[in-house]
């Protein structure tokens, strides 16, 4: 006997013939005589039309600006999961299985005050663990949980999967399965190139690594919390017959398991290519080039909860000015140019240029650190097709390039096939 957190992403609970399938996996689990707890998110789509309503009603009720409340927020896009938890404890039920649906305040999972990007801070799995005992599945609505102002809280656009990795921490789970989509994690996404293999395995580092430069086939605290309590997470396919041969297997379910770098023995140099679009650059023209000028910058920015990506700075001739080049979420650029532009006596700029409408294309893989070279290829690769390089950022097991967004889509494929990544 196992226990096991079982997570269903918005395309799996997508509709009510979906939720029946999700519910024959849960079913599979349960008659193999495991402890199950569940995780879902809401119908795919619901998420973006509630936050769509939020944004809309401030103007719809006479405001002039757009500004609505964080909590109210997040007592609005919670509602999606509130259904699914409840839609699938009936499914089951229907199918004789003991079932009960829970919202995030009912277990209590609690989070910080951060309404609308809310982190959990801790979870009681003790009521959970006790009706598991008694055969009771957990029906747990993802993405919500308490904040410390007793209101409901949002975990950030994808936070189901980081309710379901932290759920198997605290109920102490032998395993999380995420199920979603696609049968696993691939090295590259598999909508933008088909050629993208599965991997079998991929260490927290370089999901990590994929998560925040754009994968978002996990979010990112998911990853960092599967890390740190060494959850043994497999993400795989919600779409394949739930009885087929091998799905209830305990060690070696299909899918990808994300696991520590020693579990893997074939370690390829490069593992993955990851994009993000939606980037925006700002160009600050002529600063003065003296110490203090980079805080004055960035030091408003991030006041303002603007996530500031790739810096470059150019050194000027004489030493006396230069520029600086940085990105931010497409998103965030009009809000960026205010901060600068009410701190720019403080920091002392010519002009704020920014452009919009670029993409961030990365290159992962622990191998890195131990090869030379890698980053030349990629950018030998890119410029036989003719993209651009906008700017450049290392770690040790990354490489990202800011290219126009136009290109994205080939520079995926042509970084992938660079690497050898479509090769079997
Ligand atoms: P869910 O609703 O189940 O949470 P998501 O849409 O959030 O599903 O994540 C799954 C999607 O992630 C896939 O449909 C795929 O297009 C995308 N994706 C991006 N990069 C990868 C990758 N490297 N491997 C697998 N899927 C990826
Ligand atoms: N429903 C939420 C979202 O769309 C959470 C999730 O699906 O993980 O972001
Ligand atoms: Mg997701």
């Amino acid at each position: 006997m196992a226990r096991i957190v079982m997570k269903f992403g918005g395309t799996s609970v997508a509709n009510l013939e979906r939720i029946h399938n999700v519910a024959r996996h849960v079913k599979r689990e349960v008659e193999a005589g495991h402890e199950v707890a569940v995780v879902v998110s809401a119908m795919s789509g619901k998420t973006n039309e509630l936050v769509a309503w939020v944004q809309d009603t401030p103007k719809a009720a006479g405001a002039n600006s757009p500004f609505y409340d964080a909590r109210e927020y997040d007592a609005v896009v919670a509602s999606g999961e509130q259904v699914t938890s409840g839609l699938l404890a009936i499914a089951l039920q229907s199918m004789g299985i003991n079932a009960r649906s829970w919202q995030g305040w009912q277990i209590p999972i609690r989070t910080d005050n951060a309404h609308g990007a809310a982190r959990i801070m801790e979870i009681d799995g003790s009521e959970i663990i006790r009706r598991m005992g008694e055969g009771q599945v957990a029906v747990i609505a993802g993405f919500q949980g308490l904040g410390p102002d007793n209101r409901i809280a949002t975990l950030g656009r994808g936070g189901s999967d980081t309710s379901a990795v932290a759920i198997a921490a605290a109920v102490k789970a032998d395993r999380c399965d995420i199920y979603t989509d696609v049968d696993g994690v691939y090295t590259t996404d598999p909508r933008i190139e088909p050629k993208a293999r599965r991997m079998k395995k991929v260490s927290f580092e370089e999901m990590l690594e994929m998560a925040s430069l754009g994968s978002k086939v996990l979010q990112v605290r998911s990853v960092e919390l599967a890390m740190v309590f060494k959850v043994r997470t497999f993400v795989r396919s919600s779409f394949e017959d739930p009885d087929a041969p091998g799905m209830g297997d305990l060690l070696n379910p299909p899918g990808t398991l994300i696991c520590d770098e020693e579990e893997i023995v074939e370690q390829e140099v490069v593992t993955g290519i990851a994009y993000a679009k939606d980037e925006a650059q700002i160009s600050l023209r002529r600063l003065a080039d003296r110490p203090g000028v980079s805080a004055a910058i960035f030091g408003p920015l991030a006041e303002a909860h603007i996530n500031v990506d790739m810096i470059v700075q150019n050194t000027s001739e004489d030493g006396s000015r230069t520029d600086m080049t940085f990105t931010v979420p497409s998103g965030d650029v009009q809000k960026a140019l205010k901060v600068l532009d009410d701190h720019k006596a403080t920091i002392g700029f010519d002009v704020a240029q920014s452009e919009s409408g670029l993409a961030k294309v990365s290159v992962i893989g622990i191998g890195m650190r131990s090869h030379a070279g890698v980053a030349a290829l990629a950018f030998k690769a890119l410029a036989e097709k003719g993209i651009n390089i906008k700017a450049i950022t290392t770690s040790e097991i990354k490489i990202s390039i800011l290219i126009d967004g136009a290109y994205s889509e080939l520079a995926v494929r042509t970084l992938h096939s660079a690497y050898g990544l479509d090769k079997s």
